[in-house]
């Protein structure tokens, strides 16, 4: 049975019907400013149905999903010394195409596949791109990604071998964001760009529902890494569904980690508001300059009682070595973040909180970064001698 639903704007609270020529709130959209977060946003809103499972509200006929592994990534208790006893890894770095974003990509290539839509278009620092590049080629869909000239290569390898187009942006992901919303208005194409299309939000909820299936029971704390707030509004987005669907009685506080070099977020729930700055952090997939999601990010953090904090470049390097070596989970620098900002807010946390550390991204997708933090070999041998000779 599918659920009643409809989008609900998170500023203004009107309603509308569920389509693909609806992204944002139209009223709220016109008050617009250059820079800043998107305005209107659209939460997808549901009317409770007796005997219906979390995970089946979602906005999509289920008939029309592409039958590929998403999703159910593995949940284990952290093997690092001197942690909470009850401290948990959730390792999206094992989606179909190694990152988190896959979760998004899947329910917009439900929906273009529902509408009878046959391409896809995202702007990205490079998950997103590569991650839509993957889901659209196993959903018999066209994909156009707009990535930064200097997102990692791995990230763009995986984009042209999954067959996508790729256009490479002479600029940042901010300047991508802006080139593909033309770029799906001019032709017609859906628009998979993160927070301007509602489904990312949705899509992204299913991590917190799989939270709480696996556990048995809510966490107390979930660090998210965190660019553009939009894998943070997600995880909202899905524990607040547990809550009003009547699953659970209370949201986990979430911690917003960010790059000390990309804090838009952080520095706007001390502040309440935002102001532009130009990113700067080696964690590409949080190096944003204006985070499109973060009006609605701020506003849930705001709701729920959630917090932020920043980690420096040099703590996420140490935190992915570490979350290598000692738990055999080789993260990105964005993703190793979430350790990172647990490691400096470790001291504050009750002793028996139940702590679950989102990790977003794999390692494999940027070993430029990686090497910065390891030594190779010096030489090569021929013999088993030569280990023992100086
Ligand atoms: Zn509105």
């Amino acid at each position: 049975m599918l659920p009643q639903c409809q989008y609900k704007c998170s500023e203004c609270g009107e309603y509308y019907d569920i389509r693909p020529e609806i992204m944002l709130c139209p009223h709220c959209a016109k008050k617009q400013h250059k820079n800043e977060p998107l305005r209107g946003i659209l939460e997808v809103d549901y009317t409770p149905v007796s005997g219906l499972k979390p995970e089946n509200y979602i906005p999509v006929d289920p008939g029309f999903f592409p039958d590929v592994p998403v999703g159910n990534t593995p949940l284990w208790k952290a093997p690092m010394r001197g942690v909470h006893k009850q401290l948990y890894l959730k390792d999206d770095s094992r989606n179909l195409s190694a990152s988190f974003k896959d979760r998004a990509s899947l329910l917009v290539a439900a929906f273009a596949l529902q509408y009878g839509i046959k391409e896809i278009a995202v702007a990205s620092t490079g998950n997103a791109g590569s991650s839509m590049a993957a889901i659209a080629a196993a959903a018999g869909l066209k994909s156009t990604i707009f990535l930064p000239e200097n997102a990692p290569r791995a990230k763009m390898v995986q984009a042209l071998q999954y067959g996508a187009r790729l256009i490479s942006i002479n600029g940042n992901y901010d300047r991508a964001f802006d080139l593909s919303l033309e770029y799906s208005q001019k032709s017609g194409v859906l628009s998979r760009n993160t927070a301007y299309n509602p489904l990312t939000i949705e899509g992204k909820k299913s991590a917190a529902i799989e939270l709480f299936h696996q556990m048995g029971k809510l966490p107390d704390y979930v660090f998210v890494p965190c660019g553009d707030g939009v894998i943070l509004g997600g995880m909202y987005k899905g524990f607040q569904d547990l809550m009003r669907l009547g699953f659970t009685d209370r949201v986990p506080t979430l911690v917003a980690v960010q790059a000390e070099g990309s804090a838009a977020i952080y520095h706007a729930l001390k502040k309440g508001k935002f102001h532009k700055k130009s990113s700067r952090t080696l964690a590409d997939s949080i190096a944003v300059d204006v985070p499109r999601g973060g009006y609605y990010a701020l506003r849930q953090l705001q709701r729920y009682a959630g917090k932020a904090v920043t980690v420096t470049d040099t703590s996420i390097l140490a935190a992915q070595k570490k979350l290598s070596s000692t738990a055999g989970l080789f993260a990105e620098p964005a993703a190793a973040a979430s350790y990172a900002g647990y490691e400096k807010m470790k001291k504050e946390l009750p002793e028996n909180a139940c702590i679950v550390l989102l990790i977003t991204g794999s390692g494999l997708k940027d070993i430029d970064a990686a090497m910065k933090k390891l030594s190779f070999p010096e030489r090569s041998i021929s013999r088993i001698e030569d280990l023992y000779e100086d």
